[in-house]
């Protein structure tokens, strides 16, 4: 990593761009095309002061010039390292305004914490992360919340781990979360954070299954029943008026009024799941983000064509209207994570 003052090798030569005045390091970082080739002019000190990493490789620069100081002449190679982002990290770390034409969006504000992270400085850059955090959009692919996680997470923002946690378990799917091991930047998202988001997020889901199956538990409590218009052929299950004396299609004439009874009200309400998209519930669960899950519940009322004696009154709707209830509250009752603690 230590190498002589390299800047011009190659047949390219960057422009040294001094940081501080009194710089005694030259660091330089080849990576990518040649035009984004950068030197910068830094103090040993700041950075050592700043990050126990760099205070490390400083310590090693100087035993390796046996003089035991570090002088201007002294290079830092760090090749493997973003220009841009290295840069950036340097500029905070002297004190300097960042350069106005990096788009600090969330995948950058992620690949940033993460260099951080390797150098031992994202306490020294947190001011600037919760700026660039508060100024970024708001996440709105599975990998966007995943940076914004990694990126909250590395640089401790507590407040925004939490807020963006919480509407990542809402608005996100499990098989999503799922392909972010394959990510070159979400691959550093800590274990840890990853398996209490999927708990979070699966938590969530069995609620909702909860919530289905508590309304099914709702309409077997009901043993009323009531007159739903009608008369029924057991024949063949055709419905005819109530003035019908007979099934003409069998020759039946023992025709029954049509009841709203418990098992009617269940089967309904199973049908009306199905319409929405929400049964079986535990494949559905797997398939669809909280968020959907709640918009396919709310659609439910809707496709309802059940009308009996007991108008509103009527279980069925009863039902229905308390499955909107307990989701809504299943979704307003989501916490997101907490730094360090995860359960
Ligand atoms: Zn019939
Ligand atoms: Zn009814």
């Amino acid at each position: 990593m230590v190498a002589s003052p390299s800047h011009a090798d190659d047949g390219f030569e960057s422009k040294i761009e001094p940081l501080y005045p009194a710089g005694n390091v030259t660091v330089v970082c080849k990576n990518g095309p040649p035009d984004t080739w950068r030197t910068w002019l830094v103090s040993s000190h700041i950075l050592s002061i700043v990050s126990p990493k760099f205070a490390a490789l400083f310590r090693f620069m100087v035993r390796e010039d046996h003089q035991g100081l570090i002088s201007p002449s002294s290079c830092l190679s760090l090749n493997g390292e973003d220009p841009l982002l290295l840069g950036l990290l340097f500029e905070v770390l002297h004190f300097r305004q960042p350069q106005k034409d990096v788009q600090m969006n969330l995948k950058k504000i992620a690949q940033l914490a993460v260099l951080c992270d390797k150098y031992s400085c994202c306490s020294a850059l947190r001011p600037w992360s919760s700026h660039w955090l508060g100024h970024a959009p708001a996440p709105e692919t599975p990998e966007e919340y995943g940076y914004a996680l990694l990126a909250s997470h590395l640089y401790e923002n507590e407040q925004y781990l939490a807020t963006v946690s919480a509407h990542a378990v809402r608005n996100l799917r499990l098989e999503s979360v799922s392909a972010w091991s394959d990510d070159e930047i979400l691959r550093y998202l800590p274990q840890a954070v990853y398996n209490d988001l999927k708990m979070k997020m699966t938590a969530a889901m069995d609620r909702l299954r909860c919530d289905v199956d508590y309304v099914v538990d709702f309409h077997q409590r009901f043993e009323n029943v009531y007159l739903l218009g009608g008369l029924m052929c057991l024949i063949c299950g055709r419905t005819h008026p109530d003035s019908a004396r007979e099934c003409h299609a069998c020759r039946n004439q023992d025709l029954y009024a049509k009841i709203c009874t418990p098992a009617y009200r269940i089967g309904e309400y199973l049908i009306a799941l199905k319409a929405a998209a929400l049964w079986p519930p535990s494949e559905v669960s797997r398939t669809c983000s909280v968020m959907e899950f709640a918009a396919r519940v709310g659609s439910v009322k809707s496709s309802l064509k059940h009308r009996c004696g007991a108008g509103k009154l009527c279980p069925l709707e009863l039902g229905v209207e308390l499955l909107n209830v307990k989701v809504q509250r299943t979704v307003a009752s989501i916490m997101g994570c907490v730094l360090n603690d995860p359960s």
